[in-house]
């Protein structure tokens, strides 16, 4: 399947030379949503996957359909101030800005081996951030997947030392 022809490019969003790749588009086709994330599953099948973490709120779009698909957990990562019990807090940069995540102390037991999701790798702030969390709770990252990266922004190279798979590239 040509993925690309259901993402939308949006020329200056967020903001003016930023060419935003759109994935609600691709959402919207049931077909192409289903196949996306059935690629998705092929890479994780053999991983032996405990857990599956994505950062808001893409990576729960892509993530949660996987973990339910694979029947096991989903947990979120989300910007500071929402989530509700104890959490871990790592400071990252984002191709657009500064800011936190968080993920929920406990909330991945130590040894778990861990998927994590999102939409897009940009630069790869927001899933070094993401992996940060994960490892210090004792996860193992088995695997990253995504739906997009974009090559020009060199994020791949911050993730050498991980088994990654995306489904499409510009
Ligand atoms: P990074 O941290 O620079 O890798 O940026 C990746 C994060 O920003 C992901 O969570 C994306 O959802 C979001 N993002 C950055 N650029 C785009 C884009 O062109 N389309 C959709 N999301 C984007």
């Amino acid at each position: 399947m040509d993925f690309k022809q259901y993402v939308t490019v949006v020329e200056d969003f967020p903001k003016n030379g930023v060419r935003f790749k759109d994935i609600t588009t691709l959402m919207e086709n049931g077909e192409a949503y289903k196949e996306a994330i059935q690629q998705m599953i092929n890479f994780a099948e053999d991983k032996q996957i405990d857990v599956i973490v994505g950062p808001e709120a893409r990576g729960f779009v892509v993530g949660c359909p996987i973990a339910v698909a694979m029947g096991v957990g989903f947990v979120p990562v989300r910007k500071a101030g929402k989530l509700p019990r104890e959490v871990l807090e790592v400071d990252y940069g984002l191709e657009y800005g500064k800011d936190s995540l968080n993920i929920h102390k406990g909330s991945i037991k130590p040894g778990q081996r861990v998927l994590i999701t999102d939409d897009l790798l940009a630069t790869g702030g927001t899933i070094e951030a993401t992996i940060k969390m994960v490892e210090e709770l004792g996860g193992v990252v088995a695997g990253i997947a995504f739906l997009i990266e974009l090559s020009y922004l060199d994020g791949m190279d911050r993730l050498k030392d991980y088994n990654v798979f995306r489904l499409m590239a510009y």
